[in-house]
């Protein structure tokens, strides 16, 4: 069966792994659309590979640029807000892969279940931010959403056929980042670059530093209670180091299923893509024989608060993952140009949150305009 694909996002480190998948398997993808910011070198180069209805990309400049790059070719050129809702809900696709980094992609992500399309959700920002209302459209529609992070991934191959109504808990791995055993009297000093040094996975400057603070591990227990239909008190997070086993599901009777593999994306976005079919592919294979162990630990939570920001702002419910997201999103860049240090990522999360009181909200464009006030407030600081 040939499965007609528009990635969002198709220049990051999702969307060129997702390429990678589809382009070892031509016979079973079509790619319809590609998105991205602004990289045109890569993006014409993947242009040049498939043969697109359309590509678009952030702004009109842009736009012009890569037409002119494209010249006469059967491919159209898009741009902005239009041009991203264009790709996501009407390219011809029947599965859109979501991985554009961070609130962008919430708009889009909607549009692509609005329009009754399946998903491939990298994007977690879109269910923290309107988990409730993301979730609700796509049974209304009737439409999957598709676990791509490596965790849920996880749990949704634990999960099986029976959901999750036999559940006793899940747990989500986490590496524990590259400052699992540094003392936290050492946290003022840390630079972008050494966060940006993950030990075990290749990924994009945002979760690189969200994987830094655990708020990657915030974000994601509120993904999977949005995902799995689980309340957050059973959803725990457990310390991994060695990142092969992506996540767990413990049932009532005591069983734990656990699925495990190299720390390879192209994993989790090739059953996304294949679902419910699994098959052959290239990626390195899992040398039992040859792992020095598998250890756990708890959490940390003291050194690393983000995680329990997430789990109140979840449990407040309403406007307040909004709020976490937005003010997560705006610390990460501020730290990673160098004007704050990594202890204020947390402190300017909880500041937000106590600056923003909860609010009920109804709609996407509700949660936008809280996510712009936050944004807002916080540069006015
Ligand atoms: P990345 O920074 O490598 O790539 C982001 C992509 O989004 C790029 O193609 C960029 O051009 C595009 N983009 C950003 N803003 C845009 C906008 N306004 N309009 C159009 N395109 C825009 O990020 P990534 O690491 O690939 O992560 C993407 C998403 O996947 C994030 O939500 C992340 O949390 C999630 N995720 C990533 C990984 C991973 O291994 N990288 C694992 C699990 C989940
Ligand atoms: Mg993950």
């Amino acid at each position: 069966m040939m499965r007609r694909l528009a990635i969002l996002g198709s220049t990051g480190s999702i969307g060129t792994s997702t390429l990678d998948v589809v382009e070892a398997h031509p016979e079973h993808f079509q790619v319809m659309a590609l998105a991205a910011r602004a990289n045109l070198d890569l993006l014409e180069a993947q242009v040049r590979r498939h043969s697109l209805r359309l590509v678009t990309v952030a702004t009109e400049a842009a736009a012009q640029e890569l037409r002119r790059r494209l010249g006469r070719t059967a491919t159209e050129v898009g741009s902005g807000a239009a041009g991203l809702l264009q790709a996501a809900s009407d390219a011809g696709a029947d599965l859109v892969v979501s991985a554009i980094v961070g609130g962008a992609g919430l708009l889009p992500t909607m549009g692509a279940i609005m329009a009754g399309k399946d998903v491939a959700l990298a994007n977690k920002e879109s269910l923290v931010m309107a988990g409730d209302l993301v979730t609700a459209e796509a049974r209304r529609r009737g439409v999957r959403i598709l676990p791509v992070d490596s965790e849920h991934s996880a749990i949704f191959q634990c999960l099986g056929d029976g959901g999750a109504s036999q559940v006793r808990r899940i747990v989500l791995t986490a590496s524990g980042g590259p400052f699992r055993t540094r003392t936290r009297a050492t946290f003022a000093s840390i630079t972008p670059d050494e966060a940006l040094r993950h030990p075990n996975w290749s990924m994009g400057k945002k979760i690189t530093i969200d994987s830094a603070t655990l708020m990657n591990k915030g974000l994601e227990v509120i993904e999977a209670h949005w995902l799995f239909g689980l309340p957050m008190d059973q959803v725990d997070v457990i310390i991994h180091p060695q990142s092969i086993i992506h996540s767990l599901v413990e049932y009532v009777d005591g069983s734990v299923l656990a699925q495990l593999g190299v720390a390879d994306m192209r994993i989790p976005i090739q059953y996304a893509l294949t679902y419910p079919q699994r098959r052959v592919n290239r990626v390195p294979r899992l040398s039992l024989e040859r792992l020095a162990g598998l250890t756990f630990e708890p959490v940390d939570r003291e050194k690393f608060p983000c995680l329990d920001l997430a789990y109140e702002a979840a449990r407040a419910g309403g406007s307040s993952p909004t709020v976490l997201n937005a003010a997560n999103e705006v610390a990460v860049h501020r730290f990673l140009d160098r004007r704050i240090g990594f202890e204020e990522i947390p402190t300017l999360i909880r500041k937000a949150l106590d600056a923003h009181p909860r609010r009920a909200v109804g709609s996407v464009e509700e949660v936008l305009e809280v996510d712009r006030e936050v944004r807002r407030r916080l540069e006015d600081d």
